[in-house]
């Protein structure tokens, strides 16, 4: 998001163009798909500690609904925009698809810096977003969830303001609750562990031994701590991450050849992912500039921190023995940065497929709390493991039986899934 030259959306749509071109998909249908289906944008008063008001702007963007309720996250940031929330939105449609789940896709943010919040502001703020939109969310319309720099507790603040609102329980009104309050097991875990399962799985049709392998990392918060975790039980050698220190106003790398050390690196890290490089330096850690993370002599790279993160100029810096890489983030790689890829011959395993198991067990979670029964967690890890393996391979299988990249396979797969629900119920 720094990159103010960088519109997700525009290249969201210069995705969906480009296989909707291959797609032959009719006039409509193109029409349609390339536009959200409706926009909220809102002012959040909000009454700071020190007694001064402070307007913060909102959003929330439906992008298409036809396969079930909207689904997506909720994003903190100070450099939100609306096209990144329409990018974003547009995304989870295609997410919520490839993985054949019956849910369309939304996106909500917020302009703000909860660094700079008390909890008692950013309960204010959460409490403010629900006013606005209580009555275009909820269980059967469109269902938030967590994002970046939203977690569990404000969820559950934006299902009481809605419950007391709407005067009653909807626990499926809003995803990424609490243990205990409505949430599922498995779903700290879920995004990574999903990203990991599908690298898994593409290593599998490679026929390479995880344990042989390497990786760096961009970004060490939710997603990439739990791929970490995952890839370590799995075999695998991490030996970069790298993070956005608060302080300096920018992003280091964290280099150990030997292997980081997870359990270490969390303890030097704030509860946004940020990595406190001083702790960092004194455990023998070489820190780099942020950017030193895609150029590590590895074979996997994950991008599980921003959009826009492998672009034309950075892809250029990938090592010639790089060969995977696992979209963890959402938009993190441009479409010239896709073809300097493919002329390296890495295999992509895209962020909507790759990230999939977030919403994938937002989903069970919904589940669970229409049946108000809730699974252990190993039960909830397992069918994730079915669900994200079946996606992966189908759309594996269609890039080699079509001759086409794997984004493109996983595009293909998705839009006609929403096509065809748009075409069926008479809206194209
Ligand atoms: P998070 O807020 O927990 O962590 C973000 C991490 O990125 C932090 O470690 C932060 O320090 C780091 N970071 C920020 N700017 C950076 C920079 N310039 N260079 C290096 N590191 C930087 O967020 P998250 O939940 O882990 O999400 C990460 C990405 O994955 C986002 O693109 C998000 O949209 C996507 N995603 C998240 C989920 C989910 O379930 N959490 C699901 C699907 C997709």
């Amino acid at each position: 998001m720094a990159d103010k030259s960088f519109n997700a959306f525009a290249m969201a749509q210069q995705q969906f163009d480009r296989v909707a071109g291959m797609l032959d998909l009719d006039e409509g249908a193109r029409d349609l798909l390339r536009n959200p289906d409706r926009e909220f944008h809102f002012n959040i008063s909000v009454r700071m500690d020190d007694g001064s008001m402070k307007i913060f702007r909102g959003f929330r963007v439906q992008h298409n609904d036809a396969r079930g309720p909207c689904k997506g996250g909720i994003r903190f940031h100070p450099q939100e925009t609306v096209d990144t929330v329409r990018a974003l939105a547009t995304w989870m449609t295609w997410k919520c698809a490839v993985v054949d789940i019956p849910l369309g896709g939304g996106k909500g943010g917020v302009i703000c810096d909860p660094h700079h919040l008390s909890m008692r502001e950013q309960e204010a703020i959460c409490r403010g977003w629900v006013r606005q939109v209580a009555s275009n969310v909820g269980p059967v319309q469109d269902v938030p969830a967590p994002d970046v720099m939203t977690n569990g507790q404000h969820m559950l603040w934006m299902m009481d303001e809605y419950e007391q609102i709407h005067r009653g329980h909807f626990p499926g009104m809003i995803t990424g609750k609490p243990l205990g309050m409505g949430g599922s097991e498995g779903r700290t875990e879920a995004t990574g562990y999903g990203a990991i399962y599908t690298l898994r799985e593409a290593l599998n049709r490679k026929g390479i031994d995880v344990k042989q392998t390497t990786a760096s990392f961009q970004g060490f918060g939710n997603v990439a701590q739990f791929a970490i975790e995952l890839y370590h039980k799995l075999g695998g050698k991490t030996v970069c991450v790298s993070s956005w220190d608060q302080a300096d106003q920018t992003s280091y790398s964290f280099v150990r050849e030997s292997g980081i050390d997870l359990d270490e690196l969390r303890s030097f890290a704030d509860r946004f992912g940020g990595i406190d490089k001083d702790k960092a330096k004194a455990a023998g850690y070489e820190v780099l500039d942020g950017g030193a993370w895609i150029e590590q002599d590895v074979d996997i790279l994950l991008p599980c921190a921003l959009e826009n993160q492998v672009n034309a100029e950075t892809a250029k810096m990938i090592s010639d023995r790089v060969s995977f890489l696992c979209e963890g983030a959402n938009g993190p790689t441009t479409p010239e940065a896709d073809e300097i890829l493919a002329e390296k011959g890495i295999y992509v395993v895209p962020d909507f497929l790759c990230n999939a198991g977030g919403v994938t067990c937002s989903y069970f979670e919904q589940v669970q709390c229409n049946m108000n029964y809730f699974w252990p967690k190993d039960e909830v890890l397992e069918r994730l493991d079915t669900i994200m393996t079946k996606a992966f391979h189908a759309v594996a299988d269609l890039a080699e039986s079509q001759d086409v990249h794997m984004r493109d396979a996983a595009y293909m797969i998705a839009i006609q899934r929403v096509a065809e629900a748009c075409r069926l119920r008479g809206r194209v």
